[in-house]
């Protein structure tokens, strides 16, 4: 079987993430415990999960014409992205000012940076996007460019994946382009106003055919309109840095889906490959290779 085709369009930053026992409150400066400078971004870090799960991955979104461009773009070459359709902007790239606390968990700035001169799809992108087998974007990129690629996407035919965080009002010129939604409970919560994921769930299928709503460490909840919503576990292991949990999740199981899997067996899938990645430090750089993902598995 021919590997499956993801593009991501999407954002790309530098997470600059210092780790700290107990994060400062406003006015108060605390001695943190390390420092670590990791390419991340929810679009990149999206586009390396699919590229460790075996897919042919290409990334569209900017870099800077900064050092930070550089170190980005080599990044995703290095994990065997296809960066055809990543434009160089003048000006800085985007970075993630990340504070992972030993006890409550992360809080994080972006500053867009280059993302936020992607304001659509461009010549070339369309040919990218249609050459795929699963189209997955996020809402760190301006709307207008997030909506262009998903008319895109649906437009090619090709299945449309939205992450939607940060969490904001979901127009409906995009949702009505968008075949899966993968909010995690807290976004879900965010765009429906309902706290319990089943009832959000409810919710956003009368919007969209398919979601799939993480929950952390309690696993994740997938949907559709014509059959009862199914649950996947996570794996019970010690977290150390749940940083990019969510985007591991979601590009491995569009991978999975790509290549056929049904949804319970990509869930299964997703949260193996995200159990793995959360028990070490970083984004991108945590997330496994699908052998170690296979292995786990057996
Ligand atoms: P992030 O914003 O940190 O990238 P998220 O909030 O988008 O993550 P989560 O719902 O926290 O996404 O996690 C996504 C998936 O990762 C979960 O469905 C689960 O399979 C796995 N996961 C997250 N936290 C844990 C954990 N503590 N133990 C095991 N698996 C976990």
């Amino acid at each position: 079987m021919s590997a499956p085709r993801v593009a991501v369009f999407g954002s790309v930053n530098m997470d600059l993430v210092a780790y700290v026992d107990v994060a400062p409150a406003t006015g108060e400066t605390v001695t943190g415990t390390a420092f670590r400078q990791v390419p991340g971004g929810k679009g990149a870090n999206q586009a390396v999960a699919a590229a460790r799960a075996g897919a042919d991955t290409v990334f569209l979104g900017a870099v800077g014409d900064d050092a930070f461009g550089v170190e980005l773009r080599e990044n995703l070459v290095a994990a065997g992205i296809d960066t055809t359709g990543l434009r160089t902007v003048t000006g800085p790239s985007g970075i993630a000012h990340i504070v992972v606390d030993g006890r409550a968990g992360n809080s994080i700035i972006v500053v867009p940076g280059a993302n936020g001169e992607v304001v659509g799809t461009v010549a070339g992108d369309r040919e990218l996007i249609g050459g795929a087998d699963a189209l997955l974007l996020q809402l760190e990129l301006p709307m207008e460019a997030v909506v262009a690629a998903a008319r895109a996407g649906r437009a090619l035919g090709v299945p449309v994946h939205l992450t939607p965080a940060p969490a904001r009002e979901l127009p409906d010129e995009l949702l009505e382009s968008v075949d899966v939604l993968i909010p995690n409970e807290h976004e879900a919560a965010a765009i429906t106003g309902r706290t319990d994921p089943r009832e959000a769930m409810t919710a956003l299928l009368e919007r969209v055919p398919e979601v799939l709503i993480t929950l952390g460490g309690e696993g994740s909840l997938y949907g559709t309109r014509d059959a009862e919503p199914v649950h996947a576990p996570a794996l019970k292991v010690e977290a150390v840095d749940t940083t990019a949990a969510g985007d591991t999740f979601c590009g491995s199981f569009a991978v999975a889906r790509a290549e056929g899997a049904d949804p319970r067996e990509a869930m299964r899938f997703a949260a193996a490959a995200a159990a793995l990645s959360v028990q070490r430090p970083g984004a991108s750089s945590s997330m496994a290779s699908r052998a170690e993902v296979e292995d786990l598995l057996r």
